[in-house]
């Protein structure tokens, strides 16, 4: 049986440079030649969806249809389990802050503060348990699409420890291991997280003869 995405160009549905740094090393092994949707000046749909399943269909499907090539897009988050799932699939608009000249729309450690500042005010006894969630959604241009969930169950800790990774990685303690994601080389970080779960499923499914 042939593999259902062949060796060659795929396009990854992101502007987001960490996630594109990521799925560049997962898909290396498999002779893809990836193109990022904000290095061909592709346009960022807006992310209407309820879930990762629905925001990553349609970056994948806007994606796909406006190059002519298949498409991969990543929807993930952080969800926190005494937060009831929260911040979930508004995870990056938690860092949400307001532009300053120069710099970056985003504030990852605000960001962070606001998760820790929600379960202090639940008190200190409060599970601190979340995970972080992935989901792969593969389209092609004849508007044919397959989607793969991933996670990576693991505490929050309190303050950030870290420099490596990005967004959530320092306060997230993969189970297991007593190190957050950011004090961990990218390598190791691969081979656990919710990305590397999801896309053993995406190998397994689609790049897998
Ligand atoms: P979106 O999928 O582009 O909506 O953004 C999800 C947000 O979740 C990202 O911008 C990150 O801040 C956060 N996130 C997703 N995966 C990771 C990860 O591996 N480490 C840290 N933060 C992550």
């Amino acid at each position: 049986m042939t593999r259902l995405l062949p060796p060659g160009k795929l396009v990854i549905a992101t502007h987001n440079a960490g996630k594109l740094r990521e799925i560049r090393a997962l898909l290396a092994p498999f002779g893809m030649e990836c193109l990022s949707a904000g290095e061909l000046g592709l346009p960022e749909p807006a992310e209407t969806g309820t879930t990762f399943a629905e925001n990553a269909l349609i970056k994948a499907h806007a994606s796909a249809s406006a190059s002519g090539l298949p498409a991969l897009a990543d929807d993930s988050g952080l969800c926190v389990s005494a937060l009831g799932g929260a911040p979930g699939v508004y995870t990056a608009d938690w860092a949400e802050a307001a532009p300053f000249e120069g710099g970056p729309g985003r504030d990852w450690y605000m960001a962070m503060g606001k998760v820790e500042g929600k379960l202090a005010e639940l008190g200190p006894d409060t599970p601190r348990d979340c995970w972080f969630a992935c989901v792969l959604a593969l389209a092609w241009p004849d508007g044919r699409a397959m989607v793969f969930e991933g996670r990576a169950p693991g505490t929050l800790t309190w303050p950030p420890r870290g420099t490596l990774g990005f967004g959530y990685d320092p306060v997230f303690v993969p189970t297991g291991d007593t190190r957050t994601f950011a004090e961990l080389d990218p390598a190791e970080k691969h081979r656990i997280s919710h990305r590397a779960d999801a896309f053993s499923k995406l190998v397994s499914e689609a790049l897998t003869d």
